[in-house]
């Protein structure tokens, strides 16, 4: 008998429920299957797992996911238009220096898509703090 793969959920007949069938080239599933298995670290537990966080990721979902609301003193407000609510990016001139308010963490979609947005990374800069990548790296002193 060869390795199993069960657990994987790349031979499932029946889409979860909820969700929809698609079909992919086999060479290319077959090689999610693998990064999959040679790095448990990246977390996920199928290939439908990596496919939907890849498609999070692409620029055009991106921006079509999200709508800019509001820029305030200490926080932005934005449109997630998937979840069908608003979200408060909260800064900070403490570590981590900025903070979703649903997500409750410091690397999230929703502070990817904010710092993302020219107007709101000239007002941080203005400020001090420095972006690279998306991210804030360092406050203002
Ligand atoms: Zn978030």
């Amino acid at each position: 008998m060869g390795r199993s793969l069960s657990g994987y959920g790349t031979v499932n007949v029946m889409p979860r429920p909820g969700w929809k069938s698609v079909s992919l080239p086999k060479d290319m599933v077959d090689k999610i299957q693998r990064i999959i298995e040679s790095n448990p670290e990246l977390g996920y537990k199928s290939v439908a797992d990596f496919i939907v966080d890849a498609i999070r990721r692409h620029p055009d979902y991106y921006n079509i996911r999200f709508e800019h609301f509001n820029v305030y003193e200490d926080h932005v407000t934005i449109f997630d238009k998937e979840l069908k609510r608003l979200v408060d990016v909260y800064f900070s001139d403490r570590k981590p220096y900025v903070m979703c308010s649903l997500c409750e963490d410091s690397d999230c979609i929703h502070i990817r898509f904010t710092l993302s947005l020219e107007k709101v990374r000239k007002i941080l800069k203005e400020k001090g703090f420095v972006i690279k990548d998306d991210k804030i790296i360092r406050g203002p002193f």
